[in-house]
């Protein structure tokens, strides 16, 4: 078994060919990044030093459509982190059957120790950097871990004083006011909720659920409130410092201000006569359902045989290693894995798109019924595809997406094709 990020993520590849009968090519096509674009971000500091951060773009494939993907910020940031997320990109954006293909972007950053205006300085340089890789009909960006709806504002900004014109679809994520979409906050979370819901009984979930998140970010937070207000209970939550339980079920609510507030959530169980434990220990409370909501790797073969859940619902990504896969198949624990369960972000991400191309904004109820039906619909076609070739979900997922993938490769004419002449 490899420890390398992308050849780990190429493995989930292999299992699914082997279920179809794809051509050569399309593995051929599939295995390498299409296009990865790195620059030095040389920024001017608040104290008048300048500081330079290393930053990637990566363009997957972009058989199926432009390419797609977040731009994270993350000191632990590398050029193979981009291109293992913008693999897992192409295979999520054609598990729902958008019209995309997979990229992904990073900085290598720490963005807490940076103030905002040397905040706005990198986002704006990042956009100088890659300009002529992204474009509303090449590659479009979104938020991912520490990047939000300003700074995919301020890099929108920045790209439409490069062409001179004003291309909202450039860039999704955005602020309402500058052409973001209704829906797009909660979308991640919403379409793992909606996923969940929907197969609660294939699921034996029935009833109140006991739910413990991994992570209390934008996915971890919105997911908790909900799973609370569809009347499941969460018992415990972590941030990257500490982790607060109650088995009673905590105040959803009353966590989420203290943690915007700035609070860390090991401080709210102090406060609030709670129960503090460790991010290790989290993981090991019996619970129905786990939400992995922070980073990759988070589940590994160290840790994966002291999960006692029933049911993972990862809406991050990568967090579960193959081997820990393989541990908790054998636990009997159902994985509803990223490219499907957290694919309601990028699927609202394309209707922001679709209704800056139409210069017409859709209400909130129109968004969540749209998303509701994308989320059904190809969460069952996965859910029957895992029964039907007793597989995990996971691999169904794959099977799904490399299905329509190899349709869209092969449409160009495989070596059959060619060979004839
Ligand atoms: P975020 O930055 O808002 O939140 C991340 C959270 O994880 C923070 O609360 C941080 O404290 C916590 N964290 C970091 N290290 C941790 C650790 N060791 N233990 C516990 N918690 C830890 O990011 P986000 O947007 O919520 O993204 C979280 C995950 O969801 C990422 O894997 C991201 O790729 C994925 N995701 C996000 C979106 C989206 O639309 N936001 C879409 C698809 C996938």
């Amino acid at each position: 078994m490899t420890d390398n990020l992308f050849d780990r993520a190429l493995e989930r590849l292999d299992e699914a060919a082997r279920f179809l009968n794809v051509d050569a090519d399309v593995i051929e096509k599939l295995k390498y990044p299409q296009e990865t674009t790195k620059a030095r971000l040389v920024v001017r500091m608040d104290d008048g030093s300048r500081r330079s951060f290393l930053a990637w773009r990566c363009r997957y494939d972009d058989t199926r459509g432009p390419t797609k993907g977040g731009i994270r910020y993350h000191p632990d940031a590398s050029a193979e982190e981009a291109e293992t997320l913008a693999f897992w990109m192409t295979f999520k954006c054609a598990v729902m059957n958008l019209p995309y293909g997979g990229g992904k972007g990073a900085v290598k950053v720490d963005p807490r120790k940076l103030s905002k205006a040397e905040l706005e300085r990198l986002s704006r340089s990042y956009m100088q950097a890659f300009a002529r890789v992204i474009g509303p009909e090449r590659d479009i960006p979104a938020p991912d871990v520490y990047t939000n709806a300003m700074i995919m504002g301020w890099m929108a900004d920045e790209y439409n004083k490069i062409v001179d014109r004003n291309e909202p679809g450039v860039i999704t994520g955005k602020p309402i006011a500058l052409g973001g979409s209704l829906g797009r906050n909660d979308a991640t979370a919403r379409g793992g909720f909606y996923l969940v819901r929907h197969l609660a009984k294939d699921l034996n979930l029935d009833g109140p659920a006991r739910v413990v998140i991994q992570g209390f970010g934008n996915a971890g937070q919105y997911m908790a409130e909900l799973m609370a207000g569809d009347g499941h209970k969460i018992i415990a939550v972590s941030d990257s410092e500490g982790a607060v339980y109650d088995e009673n079920g905590l105040d959803v609510t009353a966590l989420i201000k203290a943690k915007n507030a700035g609070q860390r959530v090991s401080a709210f169980a102090a406060e609030n006569g709670l129960k503090a434990i460790s991010g290790d220990e989290l993981l090991e409370i019996e619970s129905d359902v786990l939400v992995p909501a922070a980073l990759e790797d988070m589940i590994h073969r160290h840790n994966a045989d002291k999960i006692k859940t029933r049911v993972i619902v990862e809406l991050a990504n990568g967090p579960i290693t193959p081997e820990a896969d393989e541990i908790l198949n054998k636990k009997g624990i159902v994985v509803l894995p990223d490219i499907l369960a957290n694919a309601g972000g990028v699927t609202v991400s394309y209707f922001e798109w679709v209704q800056n191309r139409q210069g017409y904004a859709w209400d909130l109820e129109e968004i969540h019924a749209r998303l509701l039906k994308i989320v059904e619909r190809e969460g069952r076609a996965i859910w029957n595809i895992a029964q039907k070739n007793k597989t995990s979900v996971r691999t169904a997922a794959y099977v799904h997406a490399l299905a329509r993938l190899a349709e869209a490769i092969e449409a160009h004419g495989t070596q059959d094709f060619f060979a004839d002449y």
